[in-house]
């Protein structure tokens, strides 16, 4: 579907990380995961990347308005988008892709994201969250500090709301003080702290390439069977 969407709001969600909030087309659906392609319409200036960008939903099915967040890199593109007045339309081009959690619920499901990666899990935990599903799902979500995750407070109020989601934050940078999370590089100790059969989940890997890559070696060093991980790689990161 290719249609026009109107912006309605924007907010500051963490640090250089904004969200970006759309009217809904009627008759618009997705499932909680996918994404989109966003074109500027006329923008006031562009560079060699062009006008359109991926981003992922990080609303649910369920939610009124749909929304993206990205990190605010200096780009042509990301300058004419923090400036866009709301009201303004960008051209939206999608739903596309498969990242989306598996069906059986009785298969729990474990995301190791970085950074601004987050974004399609919010999606789907939320959907999850109100659906009152049945599926274990477990996300450990690494930043570099506190103030660079977004979505913190949604997990956490998913986390009150969902018996059956557990929500592990990490911090990577080791000078972080007053922090009772996680910390460090994710690793075979820490996934193995908070999976406790690795052979029985689907893993999810979404954000910065080489993040991916690193999370998918590290699983299949572990013997994860290859066919369990599902991953959504952003460029540009
Ligand atoms: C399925 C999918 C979902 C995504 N979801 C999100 C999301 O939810 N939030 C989000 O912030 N981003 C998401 N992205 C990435 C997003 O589309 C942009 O690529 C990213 O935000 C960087 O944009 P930019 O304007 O900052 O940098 P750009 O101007 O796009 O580029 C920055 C640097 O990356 C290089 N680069 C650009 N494209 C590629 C490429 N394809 N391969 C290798 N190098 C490249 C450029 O040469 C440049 O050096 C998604 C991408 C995909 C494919």
């Amino acid at each position: 579907m290719s249609t026009n969407v109107k912006l309605v709001d924007k907010a500051v969600i963490a640090r250089d990380t904004m969200a970006f909030y759309f009217e809904k087309p009627d008759g618009f659906t997705y499932r909680a995961g996918q994404f989109a392609d966003y074109t500027l319409i006329n923008p006031s200036e562009t560079d060699e990347e062009g006008n359109t960008r991926a981003f992922s939903f990080i609303t649910a099915p369920y939610e009124e308005r749909i929304a993206v967040a990205t990190r605010m890199r200096d780009t042509a593109f990301k300058r004419v988008l923090k400036e866009l007045p709301n009201g303004s339309e960008v051209k939206l081009d999608g739903p596309y892709g498969d990242f989306t959690l598996h069906k059986t619920e009785s298969i729990p499901a474990v995301f190791i994201i970085g950074g601004i990666g987050v974004t399609p899990v919010r999606s789907m935990i939320a959907q999850a969250t109100q659906d009152k599903s049945l599926q274990q799902i477990t996300l450990l979500h690494a930043n570099r500090t506190a103030a660079d995750e977004p979505f913190a407070e949604d997990f956490a109020s998913f986390a009150a709301n969902n018996p059956n989601f557990k929500f592990v934050p990490v911090v990577t940078d080791s000078t972080v003080e007053d922090w009772n999370g996680e910390r460090g590089h994710v690793d075979e100790e820490m996934i193995r702290r908070h999976v406790s059969d690795l052979n029985v989940p689907i893993y999810y890997l979404s954000g910065p390439e080489g993040m991916v890559k690193a999370m998918r070696q590290l699983l299949v060093s572990l013997n994860v069977n290859e066919d369990n991980i599902k991953t959504e790689e952003f460029p540009g990161y």
